[in-house]
């Protein structure tokens, strides 16, 4: 009888050690490799417009084994395959689930503008550039401020009269040029120049050059864009700088009312936008400002660059000549063809 106690309590305390064994070690090994999953990266640091690849290490994941998440989709996006693009100056964190265990792996990302004075232009890779009509005005400070949060830049055509122009907002015209932006010609009054005489396009146009001129500094040539796109020879003579046109019309001027502008003014990017492509917005409207808060991350996301018009043309190493007209720029396939 004794026996069989002591064999009952001896295969009871071996049941017991074997299972209070056999647990923690189960779950111990299950944890030891759960530990060892990590992102290749817990920080990172990037500009806008840089991608970068983030991945789960030591573990055998499929692409559906892990939800990729951000905190901040404005500041940078992540695609389920673990791309991470960075759209604007901020931080987020961005995580990857494993959906199998719900453990949760994260990774910091802070985004910085670069320096626009420092920005290099890659011809090989997508460039646009952004153009805005009609100013200075009172949503111009805040749009470079925009600009510069997105590293982006862009061109301003603006007129000296129209909407007060620099009769009243000098400083504006400084501030752009002073921002890194291009300060270009609109005329002063803003007429269709095809409807003017000799004289009258002189006056609108190299009267608005010597007034740009007198706040931006002298010596410099400052491109047009004729009211309207109108132009004709004898315009492009008087003239004698490159007339820009535009290949991407936003229509923002005609969306302007409408509740859903930003959206209406996105569709018509989406369909025009082009590598080697001119955007034409206008800065006096607010609604217009506004849509470049979604224009500009859209774009960045679809791998552009995006400037200046001589920024452009400089970049893919085509000269903008005097008196010649020119509505976009050449694609990365075609410069790298010229090389
Ligand atoms: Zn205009």
């Amino acid at each position: 009888m004794k026996k069989q106690i002591i064999k009952a309590i001896s295969l009871i305390a071996v049941l017991a050690l074997s299972i209070s064994f056999a647990l923690p070690l189960g779950d111990m090994s299950v944890k030891a490799a759960e530990k060892k999953v990590k992102l290749n990266k817990k920080k990172i640091t990037l500009t806008t417009g840089d991608w970068k690849k983030l991945k789960l290490k030591n573990g055998d994941f499929a692409i559906d084994d892990i939800e990729w998440s951000t905190s901040d989709k404005a500041v940078a996006k992540v695609s389920r395959k673990g791309w991470v693009v960075a759209l604007v100056k901020g931080e987020c964190t961005i995580k990857a689930k494993v959906k199998a265990t719900g453990k949760t792996y994260k990774c910091k990302v802070t985004v910085n503008a670069p320096d626009i004075s420092k920005r290099v232009i890659d011809p090989e890779k997508p460039i646009i550039a952004l153009t805005f009509d009609d100013g200075p005005g009172p949503n111009t400070s805040g749009l470079l401020e925009t600009l510069k949060t997105y590293g982006a830049t862009a061109t301003f055509f603006m007129c000296y009269s129209n909407g007060s122009g620099f009769r009243v907002y000098s400083d504006v015209v400084r501030e752009v040029y002073n921002a890194g932006c291009e300060v270009a010609n609109h005329t002063q009054n803003h007429p269709q120049l095809t409807k003017c005489s000799a004289s009258k396009i002189d006056d609108e146009v190299n009267g608005n050059a010597d007034k740009l001129a007198e706040l931006v500094g002298k010596g410099q040539r400052f491109l047009l864009r004729p009211p309207y796109g109108a132009f004709n020879d004898t315009v492009k003579q008087i003239a004698n700088v490159p007339l820009i046109i535009w290949s991407v019309d936003s229509l923002d001027w005609k969306y302007k009312t409408q509740s859903n502008c930003t959206e209406l003014i996105m569709k018509e990017v989406k369909a025009q936008a082009k590598d080697g492509g001119i955007i034409l917005m206008h800065d006096i409207h607010k609604t217009s400002c506004e849509a470049v808060k979604t224009v500009l991350p859209w774009l960045i996301q679809q791998g552009y660059q995006v400037c200046s018009v001589s920024e452009m043309f400089e970049a893919r190493g085509v000269e903008l000549e005097n008196g010649v007209s020119y509505t976009k720029c050449i694609t990365a396939a075609e410069y790298k063809a010229n090389k």
